[in-house]
């Protein structure tokens, strides 16, 4: 069990005004992970009934929690997140801090028919969860898990087989770090597969909160997926539909992949889509973010820079290469070192060019930008 120590934060008046009212928010849940009075439909607010007794400068935060200091949006040091989790400073400014750059797939043919690409994802949390594994000291996964008509909701595996109900990627935004609130208390060692975004929000709130606390009582073991824009599902579903004609219940499979998205229906049909007709609905926050390859998380994972099929995988820290290594040992995944590091250098670029000129718009409205510095 544990209690928070809160310390001086401007807590969620500013949250509301610098990040959520101005556009910034991703949805990404991170300010709910102490405080039960937040709750989130199309962005966060407070649940009716409740009030927040935190002001600007406050010291105290009721006994919850301080929403503004886990938010991925409002200015941190990532210097100093890094030097925390990685032992260092990044020198790489387009990678983030890693140890080991591969190409991964999962040797699992039931894992490899439904994964998004090749299945590492998966592959590592079955293998981590597993009682085979002596890293099975994780009572679990949060994931994010598909729901009818591709809703993106919040799932909790803690058996291996349930991870097989996980697979493929959604390509619409949900708020997912909230869910550690309740579950760390009673896991205490946890796995969670979030974007660039999400994983920040969660490294955030260990660094303020849980470094205050015994690591054997909440210990969390980030995989951070790449991650170049995601949507707002009501407006990403009705964008679809739309194009395609089609019930979004139709569809087995989709897949964005160099500019473009790939629909796979049901019924075989293929249809293809360049990215760009979506990007009226791209979100400010996905804009201006720059953490393509979700650089505070112990491994991250994507498509780009590996060949068809295969992943990328970037292992940031030193649990991340055990957990990698203990994959590779029982022959659940295999590796290559061949990666295009190039193509994600090139996205990366392209990101920090966009974000520039949403800063620059930014600024001279007037509103919050944040500083990761
Ligand atoms: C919104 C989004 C945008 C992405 N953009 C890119 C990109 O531009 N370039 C690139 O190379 N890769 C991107 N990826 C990552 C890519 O789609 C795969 O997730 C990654 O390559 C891992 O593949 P896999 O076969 O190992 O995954 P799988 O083994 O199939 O596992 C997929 C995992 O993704 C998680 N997941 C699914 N949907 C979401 C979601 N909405 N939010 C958080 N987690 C989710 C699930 O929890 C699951 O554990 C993106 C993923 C998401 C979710
Ligand atoms: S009580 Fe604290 S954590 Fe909760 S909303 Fe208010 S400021 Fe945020
Ligand atoms: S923590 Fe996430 S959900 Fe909360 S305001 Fe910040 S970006 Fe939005
Ligand atoms: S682009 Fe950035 S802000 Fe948008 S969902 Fe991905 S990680 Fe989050």
């Amino acid at each position: 069990m544990y209690s928070p120590l809160i310390e001086e934060s401007p807590g969620f008046l500013n949250l509301k005004k610098q990040v959520i009212d101005s556009g910034l928010c991703s949805l990404c849940g991170s300010c709910g992970l102490l405080c039960d009075k937040i709750e989130y439909r199309d962005f966060p607010s407070l649940r009716e009934g409740t009030s927040c007794n935190i002001t600007n400068g406050a010291k105290t935060c009721g006994t919850l929690g301080c929403c503004y200091d886990n938010c991925p949006m409002t200015s941190f040091s990532k210097k100093e997140l890094e030097s925390a989790f990685f032992g260092k400073e990044a020198s790489d400014r387009d990678l983030g801090m890693y140890r080991k750059i591969l190409s991964a797939r999962s040797t699992d043919k039931e894992i490899l028919n439904s994964a998004q690409n090749g299945g590492t994802i998966t592959s590592l949390l079955i293998n981590t969860l597993s009682g085979n594994s002596s890293d099975s000291k994780y009572k679990g996964a949060i994931v994010t898990r598909r729901g009818p008509a591709w809703i993106p909701t919040p799932f909790f595996a803690s058996k291996p087989k349930e991870l097989l109900l996980t697979t493929g990627s959604i390509y619409s935004r949900l708020p997912l770090s909230n869910q550690i609130r309740s579950l760390l208390r009673e896991k205490h060692y946890l796995i969670f597969v979030g974007t660039g975004c999400q994983t920040t929000g969660v490294r955030r709130y260990q660094y303020n909160f849980l470094s205050k606390i015994p690591p054997e009582s909440a210990h969390i073991f980030l995989i951070g997926v790449f991650c170049y824009e995601n949507f707002p599902y009501p407006q990403f579903k009705a964008a679809i539909q739309e194009k395609s004609k089609t019930s979004i219940n139709e569809i087995k499979k989709m897949d964005i992949n160099k500019g473009k998205l790939v629909i796979n229906t049901k019924d075989g049909t293929f249809l293809q889509y360049p990215i760009k007709e979506f990007n009226s609905i791209v979100p400010e926050a996905c804009k201006l973010c720059t953490n393509f390859t979700a650089e505070l998380a112990d491994i991250s994972v994507g498509s780009v820079g590996a060949k068809e099929t295969w992943n990328t995988l970037i292992i940031r820290s030193d649990e991340g290469v055990e957990v990698v290594e203990r994959a590779e040992d029982s022959g659940i995944i295999e590796t290559t070192t061949k990666v295009s590091v190039e193509t994600i250098r090139n996205i990366i670029s392209r990101k920090r060019f966009l974000s520039e000129k949403i800063i620059e718009k930014r600024r001279a409205k007037d509103l919050y930008v944040p500083n990761f510095n």
